[in-house]
């Protein structure tokens, strides 16, 4: 059984990329942390389009509980692998640097980048030995070009654009890739507070994302016939300088 796991698959970009890796055929492990109702109907979406999946908690920024949820689905199950991993969990905590607190600093970077570390990690092991794997980052255009009000998130998806290109320069020879996807503005939960009207001016394609586009890319990244591309940062932003 091919089998794809996406951290935080229960809502937004993470949804939208579970859906698409199981019209794929892959068995979809869908990650969430709290949220157990939205993953649920991910699933849900995934069982109407004929795909298959079951539900996987754990919250990536915990080395215990990734260990514990992840790790021992990964010794029960010998015989499946999983050979697409997508690091989608993240949040967001913004504020000034001047005012931020200790807890949204490492709550942001224990997510985004502490969370690559402990999954990627875990699942590499297996990757090696198989001799195959295709590894996604979502990161953001903001760990690019840096943004006012997001110093812990720039520097957490910054950190990870990095990881990206250094890990996929280790597991080359073993026919694994590892790329990053940077989104921009992309309709979800995460930027429900954000006014699209006034902000479209800023992008060329005037308007926000749809996390399907996003997924798209995914799609892409994980294909056997992306086996040349490596290292990459792919932006899906309607345009936007980074
Ligand atoms: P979202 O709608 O807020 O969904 C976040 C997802 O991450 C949820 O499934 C949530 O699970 C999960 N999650 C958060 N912390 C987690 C943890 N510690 N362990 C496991 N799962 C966790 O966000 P989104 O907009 O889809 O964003 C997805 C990714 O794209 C993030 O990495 C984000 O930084 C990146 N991104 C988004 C945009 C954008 O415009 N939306 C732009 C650039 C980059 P629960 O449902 O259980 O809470």
């Amino acid at each position: 059984m091919k089998c794809a796991l996406v951290t935080g698959g229960s809502r937004g970009i993470g949804r939208a990329i579970c859906i698409k890796l199981a019209v794929m055929g892959y068995y979809v492990l869908v990650n969430f942390r709290s949220n157990r109702e939205a993953a649920e109907k991910t699933l849900a979406i995934i069982h109407e389009k004929g795909g298959h999946g079951e539900l996987l908690g754990f919250d990536v920024a915990n080395k215990e509980e990734v260990a514990k949820g992840l790790g021992e689905w990964i010794t029960a199950h010998p015989d499946n692998h999983i050979e697409v991993l997508v690091n989608n969990a993240g949040i967001k905590e913004d504020v000034l640097l001047m005012w931020m607190k200790d807890e949204q600093w490492d709550n942001v970077i224990n997510t985004s980048l502490h969370g690559f570390y402990y999954v990627t990690k875990l699942v590499l092991q297996d990757m090696l030995l198989q001799k195959f794997g295709r590894i996604i980052n979502i990161v953001s255009l903001s760990g690019l070009k840096g943004l006012p009000g997001q110093t812990n998130y720039s520097a957490a998806k910054g950190g990870v654009i990095a990881a990206t290109k250094a890990l996929a320069q280790e597991v080359g020879r073993r026919n694994i890739t590892v790329n990053a996807i940077a989104p921009g503005f992309i309709k979800t939960d995460m930027t429900e507070g954000l006014d699209e009207k006034q902000l479209r001016s800023l992008i060329p394609v005037s308007r926000f994302g749809e996390p399907e586009e996003v997924a798209h890319a995914v799609g892409f990244f994980a294909s056997a016939e992306s086996s040349y591309i490596t290292g990459e940062v792919l932006s899906v932003n309607g345009g936007m300088y980074s």
